[in-house]
């Protein structure tokens, strides 16, 4: 596991040792950095039939099967809204309530659980008070002031601290990685560790910043999109919108980075940067929700205007 969230796996079996261990958590993560390996690694252990030494064993039925698990309940934004349905809310409730087909725990997993309604949120209120024995369940998010206080009240919270340079630097050391592309991977995809764990979204990633820093710099913006190999609208996207705020921070803040130095200042002016961010999202929002969009196209009418506002920077 990544080394910053190693304190609160200890919150975490701290509170599964005691002697009434919680049967609804809450994985409360900085909107920077993503928990899923925190989150996945407790129902995991959750399921396991053999833990070994509080981790998962690997090796029993439950560990081998993971996401397939018919123990395992996701709850997930469904839809164009991008909200979790009451419906598929009470659907799990009912699983909850039959016996587990494997005969260990139930898992009931929430994430994003920002993307709870009102009607699901209340639906969701009494059995989280009174899980039907043996069910567990986990929520995850990064904006724990969005859930119903009520809900919230029920919930073992576990926070995840924000990586210190330090705990980052440290990280790349011993994975022999460059702390840069590890501060470019946390800033573009909130995910430091994706360097190591998924290469290739790091590598579009890069690619798709690279791209904008050529662009910036006067290169003509149809052609320097001919060098993606693999158009991904939704990675490319969310790393767009991501070298906005960076560059809308540095600013308000005077927040410099690897990203904002690979664009170099002087920087366009913040409002043609948030109407920029507003295009991207659009283009985002149908990645997201698996409207077939013509990638290249919708990239190629993003980069044209990222070239645009790049001409209205004085000096
Ligand atoms: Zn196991």
């Amino acid at each position: 596991m990544s080394p910053w969230l190693d304190s609160s796996w200890h919150l975490v079996l701290e509170g599964l040792q005691s002697k009434t261990p919680p049967h609804a958590w809450c994985i409360v993560h900085p909107p920077a950095v993503v928990a899923s390996e925190l989150t996945d690694q407790l129902v995991r252990l959750l399921l396991c039939q053999n833990p070994t030494h509080h981790q998962p064993c690997g090796q029993c039925v439950s560990c081998r099967i993971q996401e397939s698990h018919p123990d395992l309940m996701l709850l997930e934004p469904e839809g164009a809204a991008g909200m979790i349905k009451v419906d598929s809310v009470r659907d799990s409730i009912d699983i909850a309530y039959t016996t587990a087909s494997m005969g260990g725990r139930r898992v009931v997993l929430v994430r994003p659980a920002d993307c709870l309604n009102q009607a699901s949120s209340n639906a969701l209120l009494k059995v989280v008070e009174e899980p039907p024995s043996g069910t567990v369940f986990v929520f995850q998010t990064a904006l724990p002031g969005k859930l119903l206080p009520t809900l919230v009240s029920r919930l073992r919270m576990v926070k995840v601290p924000m990586p210190t340079p330090e705990i980052l630097e440290q990280t790349a050391q011993s994975l022999g990685v460059s702390q840069e592309d590890m501060m470019i991977a946390k800033t573009l995809l909130a995910e430091p560790m994706s360097v190591q764990t998924n290469p290739e979204r790091f590598a579009l990633a890069k690619d798709v910043l690279q791209a904008m820093a050529r662009v910036r710099h006067g290169e003509d913006s149809q052609k320097v999109i001919k060098s993606f190999a693999k158009a991904d609208a939704l990675v490319a996207s969310i790393v767009m919108e991501r070298v906005c705020e960076c560059l809308i921070r540095a600013q308000f803040d005077g927040l410099n980075s690897p990203v904002t130095s690979t664009l170099a200042p002087p920087y366009p002016p913040v409002a043609l940067l948030y109407q920029f961010k507003e295009r991207i999202a659009e283009v985002r929002k149908q990645a997201q929700a698996g409207i077939a969009v013509n990638a290249g196209l919708a990239l190629g009418s993003l980069f044209a205007a990222w070239g645009f506002i790049w001409t209205k920077v004085q000096g």
